[in-house]
């Protein structure tokens, strides 16, 4: 009998690893380990080489947005020690969107944290099943699941020890693809910051995606309102995005508010926007009966 369980144990074991495909060596070169350091006031980094995490801390506890990889986890935990905070202490999780490189590990998070998980309405059932039915992927980047502790709509403020975060839903990355937007003040200067969610469109249908008819017009009015939107602090899911690495570098050489960088901010946002509309174009001339 005992045997018997034990080979029920192991095979259940081996599916798990099946079903939850080890990363690959892209994936691997995102997740290299990273020194925490504080991007201003409040707001640390706390992710990888590429793939982001970020802590907000508060004197009643802590926000964290997004987990990276399962793989990242322990990686984030550290670094949220090594800052000198308490892993415990963070009361809140959030997620930019619910693909396999930044929400795979929320539900290791919060079984670490107890932290209450909110998720944007539109990516609430992606995130709970696990990424799977992608609108894009389709099954291709399955994840532990989780169901979040509530869910939000656009314009949600939330609240945490006299610190505001507000979600704007940028969607098109997925249907509720989420960036964050605050305020924090580093010596004695307030600065606006801004979390992107991810405004790539790796591999995606944008002309009669099925699964996601209102897909290319979401992308257009995400673009028109970030485009609105004057951050002063520019970071985003992917570090690529606003080189990450690079400002690490120039942050070690003295250089004061790497962060801050409106025109970077700008520049990314119309290099997404040429990418997302030659995308759009190609697709239509390759279409029998291209949407307009
Ligand atoms: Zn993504």
């Amino acid at each position: 009998m005992l045997k018997r369980l034990s080979i029920v144990l192991l095979l259940l074991a081996f599916s798990a690893l099946c079903t939850f495909a080890q990363l690959g060596e892209q994936e691997r070169s995102w997740n290299q380990p990273v020194e925490p350091f504080r991007i201003a006031g409040n707001i640390y980094y706390v992710g990888a080489s590429d793939i982001t995490s970020y802590l907000i801390t508060t004197p009643k506890g802590h926000i964290l947005i997004d987990s990276g990889f399962i793989e990242t986890v322990p990686q984030i935990t550290a670094n949220i020690v090594k800052l000198g905070f308490k892993v415990e202490d963070v009361k809140i999780l959030l997620n930019s969107h619910a693909h396999y490189d930044h929400a795979s590990g929320l539900n290791q998070l919060r079984r670490l944290t107890k932290a209450k998980l909110l998720v944007s309405r539109p990516d609430f059932d992606l995130l709970a099943r696990g990424g799977k039915a992608d609108p894009n992927y389709g099954d291709r980047f399955p994840f532990e699941g989780t169901r979040a502790d509530a869910t939000f709509r656009d314009g949600k403020k939330v609240k945490l020890g006299g610190v505001i975060l507000t979600a704007n839903i940028t969607a098109g990355h997925t249907p509720g693809c989420t960036t964050w937007t605050t305020e924090t003040v580093e010596k004695g200067r307030q600065f606006s910051a801004i979390f992107v969610c991810s405004t790539s469109a790796p591999g995606y249908d944008l002309v009669k995606n099925e699964r996601y008819p209102a897909i290319y017009s979401d992308y257009q009015a995400t673009f028109a309102r970030l485009e609105r939107l004057r951050p002063d602090i520019f970071v985003s899911a992917h570090g690529r995005q606003f080189d990450l690495l690079g400002k690490i570098e120039r942050m070690k050489r003295g250089e004061e508010n790497v962060f801050v960088d409106p025109d970077g901010y700008r520049r990314s946002l119309k290099e997404s926007r040429v990418a997302i509309e030659s995308t759009y174009e190609r697709q239509s001339a390759a279409s029998p009966n291209p949407q307009r």
